[in-house]
């Protein structure tokens, strides 16, 4: 577990050098690379101000239809994974100055942000593959993590929550 403080945690994503729709963290489950704009072109809000309470809360994966992330699957697609379920998994924590504990999603390093960022500039997308095409991706498949075709086919496509 580690553990930040505020001012910590608004240094390490200011250490980034990006905007603020730009800033990065990382899917504790999924070890996806994140940003309030992928929440955005997501279609999880309008702007930054509508996306930022997901931000680092929950992953961007429930707004792709991601799915639950399997073992074995490499980072970029994102999952269903949040902080708010009612398993208490996280690795990163936030105190306040007040001592208020908030379990977060921990920032990027800044060289894994500039990557994602420089991806999307490039590609129009900073996760692994464009949400339209996420419906038909294959996961990797390992002894561990084989289901039915159907059971992952129907995940991938679940409403978005
Ligand atoms: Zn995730």
């Amino acid at each position: 577990m580690l553990t930040a403080s505020l001012e910590e945690f608004r240094a390490a994503l200011a250490a980034q050098g990006l905007g603020a729709r730009h800033v990065a963290v990382r899917c504790p489950i999924c070890d996806t690379i994140q940003s309030p704009q992928d929440f955005i072109d997501a279609g999880a809000g309008r702007d930054y101000d509508s996306v930022r309470r997901f931000f680092a809360f929950s992953c961007v994966g429930r707004w792709t239809g991601a799915g639950n992330h399997r073992r074995g699957w490499p980072p970029g697609r994102g999952c269903t994974w949040t902080l708010g379920g009612v398993l208490p998994i996280h690795t990163y924590e936030v105190v306040t100055p007040s001592g208020a504990v908030y379990p977060t999603f921990e920032p990027a390093m800044p060289a894994e942000a500039l990557a994602h960022h420089a991806k999307r500039q490039k590609t129009g997308s900073g996760l692994q593959l464009p949400a339209k095409r996420l419906a038909h991706a294959l996961p990797r498949v390992t002894p561990h993590t084989r289901s039915p075709a159907p059971v992952a086919l129907a995940a991938l496509t679940s409403p978005r929550e």
